[in-house]
């Protein structure tokens, strides 16, 4: 008998055993999930009151570190590539250069210009991330929908374009309904279907940096340029001291590619920069240029300043500088933020209303 107790005593004591480790495992299990989740937030809700959870349902973003960092779905990897064509030179010049330069240099100038190089170098990376990753001015979803969350019509006249006074008497500022955001958009922000949002003075949706270019991160787009352009020019400007030195070619042939790359490479971002420099200076976003001239292709095309726009400024100099140092503004949809309320409407995706005619 009490054998018997013993061995029931036992089997009870290893089933107790085995739950405590099935639900520490479970918790654990659970803990990973949450915990990749947060590292990387893909287009699945996990029912959690964060922003960047509900955000990939309204969206094609893929969020990172809890919504810190983003990009779309559909971006191909190529800013990956862009990525790496930045850093790839760098390390070169790190490994095979830099030593030589450094140690054989005769005075205060070159050491200068090398640490100068390296901090332009920096700065191409943040600005590439912070255009890159951040928020480029996403407009909050859900926000005019005419007391008909759940029917799909919306009435007539949110089809025609609502004209909004302006101080020129003969430019007019028009504003749009989006169906797909359910919100009226506000001037120059339009509807970029790559990441599937509405942006704030939207310029273009950049393929190389995988993210729109818009009002909140403009800024960096152009920082971005610039960096990369004068870190392109030091380098070649280093590696061609650094053959100077050398009594032979033969004997720098790093030096002798990283002239060639990056005199080649310069000039994608510096005709990009100097399309910018006419675009801003005309009071111009890509958008609405390319909008201008009924083309998705500005090559040939000649970029003209419309006097009657509501936006300019008065001079070349006044617009470029108002249109490249805008106010960034507020985040408006802030994805590191719990949302304040559970199943709130603007992070819910309402399928695209239509009229009578299209059912
Ligand atoms: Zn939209
Ligand atoms: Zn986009």
């Amino acid at each position: 008998m009490s054998d018997f107790i013993m061995k029931d005593t036992d089997q009870q004591m290893s089933d107790k055993c085995i739950n405590e480790n099935t639900a520490w495992q479970h918790k654990l299990l659970n803990s990973a999930n949450k915990f990749l989740h947060w590292v990387i937030t893909l287009d699945t809700y996990d029912g959690s009151e964060k922003i960047y959870t509900h955000m990939t349902e309204t969206s094609n973003y893929v969020f990172f570190f809890g919504g810190t960092l983003r990009t779309v779905t559909k971006s191909r990897l190529y800013s990956v590539f862009v990525f790496c064509s930045l850093i790839v030179p760098l390390a070169l010049f790190s490994i095979f250069e830099c030593r030589h330069l450094w140690y054989h240099s005769h005075g205060l100038h070159l050491r200068t210009l090398i640490i100068v190089f390296y901090y332009f170098n920096l700065l191409t990376a943040s600005s590439f991330f912070r255009a890159a990753c951040s928020d480029p001015g996403v407009v909050s979803r859900n926000v005019h929908m005419p007391g008909m969350a759940i029917a799909y019509q919306i009435p007539r006249e949110y089809y025609n374009h609502v004209i909004l006074p302006s101080e020129n008497q003969s430019a007019v500022i028009t504003m749009k309904y989006c169906q797909t955001c359910r919100i009226w958009r506000p001037p120059r922000s339009s509807h970029c279907p790559v990441c599937d949002v509405c942006v704030l003075t939207h310029d273009h949706h950049c393929i190389w940096l995988g993210n729109c270019i818009g009002q909140r991160n403009y800024r960096f787009f152009i920082a971005f340029l610039i960096s990369s352009i004068i870190a392109c020019l030091l380098q070649v400007a280093l590696s061609a001291i650094r053959l100077s030195n050398v009594t032979h070619p033969s004997k720098a042939p790093v030096s002798i590619l990283l002239i060639c790359y990056c005199g080649l490479g310069v000039q994608y971002p510096l005709i990009l920069f100097l399309y910018h420099i006419f675009l801003t200076g005309t009071q111009q976003t890509t958008h609405e240029y390319l909008r201008s001239i009924g083309s998705k292709n500005p090559i040939f095309h000649k970029i003209t300043r419309d006097r009657n726009s509501p936006y300019d400024r008065g001079s070349f100099f006044k617009n470029l500088i108002h249109l490249m140092f805008q106010e960034r503004g507020w985040i408006l949809v802030d994805p590191t933020k719990r949302q304040r309320y559970p199943r709130d409407v603007r992070f819910q995706r309402i399928p695209e209303a239509h009229t009578m005619e299209n059912i």
